[in-house]
């Protein structure tokens, strides 16, 4: 299988598979760019078809990660782990750690966080063979309220782009009255809406999971709605939490809110899709600019955590999103286009 010829193939330093005859495993670890640091990403664990699907989801998730942590100021390059097998089914303690050893044996240059299919559990199993894992919440992150879940600071990150877009867009200093849609109440969903609600937002939203939808309503005095109206309702703000791929063809023509910020990984169905948002006069907030509070929160985990420290640098992602607005804007370009470039200016060396 040919990694240099792959289409998602994008200059990666390092593509190691790993495989370990006793516990099963087979996995594959991708280093993309380590220009600005340790490559940090987090392991996911997938039933994928084969290990032609497994090269293909890693060597774009490692791309991503560069991308990622360069936007959100950490001096951190990118990377990305995948195990091959269903996380139910499959996964054991061998397995994980058998995964550690291999991580471990890189020496440092790849930093292992949890993702899909792995858990804060796993990454200690891990740590029990390694030191380069993060999202462990050790002893002081604990002492500051953290898990080690990282949704806490995605959802906070999230309100401050947010924040950021409306002053930008509709040039509203507070939220207060601004009217947001959001689509999926899970980890992340649901504490943007207590961020928002807090702010004086009015909300309206969805999820497939009638329970989540309830504790919004009754908390928040939120409006539900079925999940296909929730992109095209007359509000301000469009913020998807759930799932990728929903600003599409479909979609798109549908919106009526002026500025779509949200946590959900991939929001673009097509590159082209950046372009069709600003056609409609839309301000788009690039996905994984605004999403980014996660890695923030675990950069700084360690024995020195502070919560203010991590407070300050969360705010950042408004500052970051606002220099992309006014690039954007001053370029007549497509915000996730001035958000790749403005990456690339800082992880690339000139
Ligand atoms: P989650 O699984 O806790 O929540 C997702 C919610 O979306 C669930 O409640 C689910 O029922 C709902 N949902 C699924 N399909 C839906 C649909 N068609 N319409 C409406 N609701 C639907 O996930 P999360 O941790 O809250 O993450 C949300 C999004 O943000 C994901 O795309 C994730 O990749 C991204 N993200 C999360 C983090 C994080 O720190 N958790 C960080 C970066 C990006």
């Amino acid at each position: 299988m040919s990694v240099f010829a792959h289409p998602e193939f994008d200059h990666h330093e390092a593509v190691v598979y790993c495989h370990d005859a006793r516990s099963g495993l087979r996995g594959i670890i991708a280093v993309h760019d380590t220009h600005l640091g340790k490559a940090l990403g987090g392991c996911r664990m997938w039933p994928y078809p084969g290990e032609a699907e497994a090269l293909t989801d890693v060597l774009r998730l490692a791309r991503g990660m560069t991308y990622k942590a360069a936007l959100a100021d950490l001096p951190q390059g990118g990377g990305k782990s995948v195990i091959i097998g269903d996380p139910r089914a499959d996964k054991t303690p061998d397995l994980i750690r058998a995964m550690g050893r291999a991580i471990d044996r890189l020496g440092g240059v790849y930093v292992v966080a949890e993702d899909s299919g792995t858990s804060v559990q796993d990454m200690r199993l891990m740590a029990e063979v390694t030191s380069h894992v993060g999202g462990l919440a050790d002893a002081a992150a604990q002492a500051a309220g953290r898990t080690g879940d990282p949704s806490p600071a995605t959802a906070f990150g999230v309100f401050v782009g947010i924040q950021a877009a409306v002053r930008f867009q509709l040039g509203r200093e507070d939220l207060s009255g601004v009217r947001v849609a959001v689509q999926g109440l899970g980890n992340v969903g649901y504490r943007l809406c207590r961020h928002l609600s807090e702010a004086g937002a009015r909300l309206w939203v969805t999820d497939l999971y009638a329970p989540a939808v309830e504790r919004c309503v009754r908390q928040f005095n939120a409006t539900a709605v079925g999940m296909d109206q929730i992109a095209a309702l007359d509000v301000d703000v469009y913020a998807p939490c759930a799932l990728g791929a929903v600003l599409n063809d479909r979609t798109i023509p549908q919106i009526r809110a002026r500025v779509v910020a949200g946590a959900a990984n991939n929001q673009l169905s097509e590159p082209r899709h950046d372009r069709a948002l600003q056609e409609r006069g839309i301000l788009y907030a690039p996905d994984y600019c605004i999403n980014a509070g996660g890695i923030i929160d675990i950069y700084y985990e360690g024995p020195d955590y502070d919560a203010a420290v991590v407070d300050r640098h969360l705010r950042r992602i408004g500052t970051t999103l606002t220099a992309i607005f006014e690039r954007a804007r001053d370029q007549g370009r497509p915000t996730g286009e001035i958000a790749d470039r403005m990456a690339e200016e800082r992880f690339r060396p000139s």
